[in-house]
């Protein structure tokens, strides 16, 4: 042999023996198959009985491999259910029950007879010892002791049980003792030896005890024995021997495999030990479905189909996690439950804080939403316009409250600056509007209106917080006429302290108006009087009357009560106008005028006679503070100026001594004065003036020598002209 032939050999080999290993492996992998079986005679007999079959089967389906799980009564329904098993060989009582409730089915039914006596239908047989003459008859059971084999068994209970139910008896209700002796041959001794009156088994035990020898079939006396022929002793139908089941998950080739072998094991009759003869074609259960349907005996005693503790044991899993489930369900219900009293309580509490808040404002406060209908309103509301909530809430507040100007006109609803908050998400604050009452009437309010937002940030309205201002209103109005007339007084103490100097100016007019007069009347009695030179005097007279006429006019004006209306005015002429007034003192003072007056300067809407006075006080105080403290330079400056764009500024500025630090801080003050005839009021008025009409009266500090004191007033933009 070549060493290449050899190698070849010893592949072959090990691959045969790779494959042998392989095919070993997945046998002995391969799963067996389960037969379940009723082993009411313990585990031992039941391996004893049956493990021939299953050799049988692995045998005969070779490689399959079967093998056989004995079950107590307990254990099968629970081995069906959960799929342990592939087959099921039980009682026939046992089988219908399942075949109702798991749907397994019979393949084929056991033969147990003899290969001479093939047999695949039982009964039961019911008996008494020979000797017992009063028992005769089933009916005979009524007050008789009773004992049988089990209360599951089929031919050894269940079908004497049914017997007796034809003629409305019951082993349970009837018999004087009800007993099970677990094995036939227990049965059958207890009756002989007259433990129990009447005992029953299934059939062929009789005969197979007298067969061994144990008992003698003349000591028994069969009770409703039916004479039909069949081969043992029976006091019952027969019924079918126990079938050969598959599961419901059992696959059908599997089960016409398993049948078709049991069926053929008749025929083949393997070595083994074998109990039985054989299998047959699955016979028909009907008739013990009957016999159950009958005793009621499940699947068919309607209260113990499916109790509650049948649904338990099967679907307790289930159920625990059902019941844990509502558990978790109730305890989050008791506690959301709780969770919402208390939000609903602190909602309350918030909406009553709210409330108290809301109410205890002393400002009126109200909500608008986007249609500009009230949304909500507080108790100051109510009680400033006498409307109710409920009269406000839902309604258009502009109509309400806003409808028209306080001069009568209407105010258009789109100009009304609540619904321009909401419109352009922009808070506003007007000082000076008017509401409407409830009773018609307006009053003065100033308010403030802010968008309101919900929670994603969108406007949905505003909040109007208004106040009353009437009150606030006539106080001003009563400060504003109280200062009038201290101006007014102040006016006159200024003029009465002017009056001889300006009697004096107006003497000199006269004294020429006069001298004039009297020269033309001379010329004219004369003669000497051309009429040009007599149009040249008059001419002069009348220059003179009308010179009078304008101090006089300045003084009337000047001492009346304020008109007060506002007008523009052109700050350059009124300093023009007082300075004529204080001409006398000026020239008495030797005081040196110097205008910077910037023409270009803007008008500014004020009342003339106030700021007339203003400029009048500020001239006078350093006219005299120059005079009385004996300086020789009396210089004063007056100017006018713009102020950015936003103002007019007027500066007078002395020569004189300038302010003490002692005077510097109460300047303003009223009733402060150095001066021996001093009221102490023109400052203090002016400054009122001056911040009446919005604008600043101080002195600047700034300047060295002498006293600068400035006023600024403001161009009110559409009241001022730059005419
Ligand atoms: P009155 O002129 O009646 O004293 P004012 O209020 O006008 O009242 O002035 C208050 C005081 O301020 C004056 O008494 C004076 O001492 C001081 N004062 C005002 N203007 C000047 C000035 N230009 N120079 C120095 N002192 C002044």
């Amino acid at each position: 042999m070549t060493d290449r032939k050899y190698y070849l050999l010893i592949a072959n080999i090990a691959l045969i023996a790779l494959l042998l290993l392989a095919s070993g492996l997945l046998y002995a992998s391969e799963k067996s198959i389960r037969i379940g079986v009723l082993s009411h005679r313990g585990d031992a007999v039941t391996h004893q009985m049956w493990d021939s079959t299953a050799n049988y089967l692995s045998y005969a389906l070779h490689p399959k491999k079967f093998e056989i799980i004995p079950l107590d009564f307990d254990e099968i329904e629970p081995a069906v259910q959960d799929t342990l098993i592939d087959f099921l060989l039980v009682n026939s009582g046992i089988y219908v029950n399942l075949e109702v409730r798991h749907r397994i089915s019979r393949i084929v039914t056991l033969d147990n007879g003899t290969q001479e006596h093939p047999l695949n239908v039982f009964g039961g047989v019911i008996f008494t010892r020979a000797d017992r003459s009063d028992i005769n008859q089933l009916a005979d059971i009524k007050g008789h002791s009773f004992v049988a084999v089990d209360e599951t068994s089929l031919g050894g209970f269940q079908m004497a049980w049914g017997e007796m139910q034809k003629i409305q008896l019951s082993p349970y209700d009837d018999s004087s003792e009800l007993a099970f002796f677990g094995t036939h041959d227990k049965v059958v001794m207890a009756v002989r030896e007259g433990e129990f009156d009447i005992g029953t088994v299934r059939t062929n035990i009789l005969e197979r005890m007298v067969d061994k020898g144990d008992i003698d079939l003349k000591d028994f006396k069969i009770i409703n024995s039916y004479p039909d022929g069949f081969t043992y002793l029976h006091s019952t139908p027969l019924y079918p021997e126990w079938p050969f089941s598959k599961l419901q998950q059992t696959s059908n080739q599997l089960a016409r495999q398993v049948a078709v072998a049991l069926l053929n094991m008749q025929l083949s009759r393997p070595a083994g030990n074998f109990h039985y003869a054989g299998w047959t074609v699955p016979l028909d259960y009907q008739d013990v479905h009957e016999l159950f349907r009958q005793l009621q005996l499940p699947p068919y005693d309607p209260q113990q189909r499916f109790t509650l503790l049948d649904a338990i044991e099967r679907y307790w899993k289930w159920l625990l996690i059902a019941l844990t489930f509502v558990l978790m369900m109730a305890v989050m219900s008791t506690w959301v439950s709780k969770l919402n009293r208390q939000l609903k309580k602190s909602k309350l509490y918030l909406e009553h804080q709210h409330d108290l808040v809301l109410d205890s404002v002393c400002d009126g406060i109200y909500g608008v939403d986007l249609e500009g209908n009230c949304t909500f309103v507080n108790h100051s509301m109510k009680s400033i316009t006498g409307w109710q909530a409920e009269d406000l809430i839902g309604r258009n507040q502009h109509q309400m409250l806003h409808h028209t100007h306080a001069d009568g006109t209407p105010h258009r609803s789109d100009e009304c600056p609540v619904y321009q908050t909401f419109q352009s998400n922009e808070p506003r604050f007007v000082e000076d509007d008017l509401f409407w009452k409830k009773d018609g009437s307006g009053f003065p309010v100033e308010y403030s209106s802010t968008p309101m937002h919900d929670h994603k940030g969108e406007t949905v309205g505003s909040v109007v917080v208004f106040r009353d201002i009437s009150e606030r209103k006539q106080a001003e109005e009563e400060v504003r006429r109280h200062q009038a007339e201290l101006a007014h007084m102040a006016r006159l103490n200024t003029m009465g302290e002017m009056a001889s100097g300006i009697a004096h100016e107006l003497n000199q007019p006269l004294t020429a108006i006069a001298t004039n007069a009297y020269a033309s009347i001379q010329m004219l009695e004369s003669g000497n009087m051309s009429n040009e030179k007599l149009a040249d005097i008059m001419e002069k007279i009348g220059h003179q009357a009308e010179r009078s006429g304008e101090i006089i006019r300045q003084l009337r004006q000047f001492v009346r009560k304020e008109q007060p209306q506002r007008c523009p005015l052109d700050l350059n002429e009124l300093i023009e106008e007082v300075l004529m007034l204080l001409r006398p003192e000026v020239r008495k003072a030797g005081v040196t005028i110097q205008r910077n007056l910037d023409r270009s300067i803007s008008k500014v809407v004020a009342q003339r006679i106030q700021i007339e006075q203003v400029i009048l006080n500020l001239l006078k105080n350093a006219i005299e503070a120059m005079v009385n403290s004996n300086t020789e330079t009396r210089n004063l400056v007056i100017t006018t100026e713009m102020g950015g764009s936003h103002s007019v500024i007027v500066s007078v500025e002395d020569s004189g001594p300038g302010i003490s630090s002692e005077m510097r801080d109460a300047l303003f003050d009223p009733f402060i004065t150095s001066k021996k005839k001093g009221l102490g009021l023109g400052l203090s008025i002016s400054q009122g003036i001056i911040e009446a009409h919005r604008g600043n009266l101080y002195l600047d500090s700034s300047s060295g020598e002498g006293a600068t004191f400035r006023f600024a007033l403001p161009l009110d933009h559409g009241e001022t002209s730059h005419e």
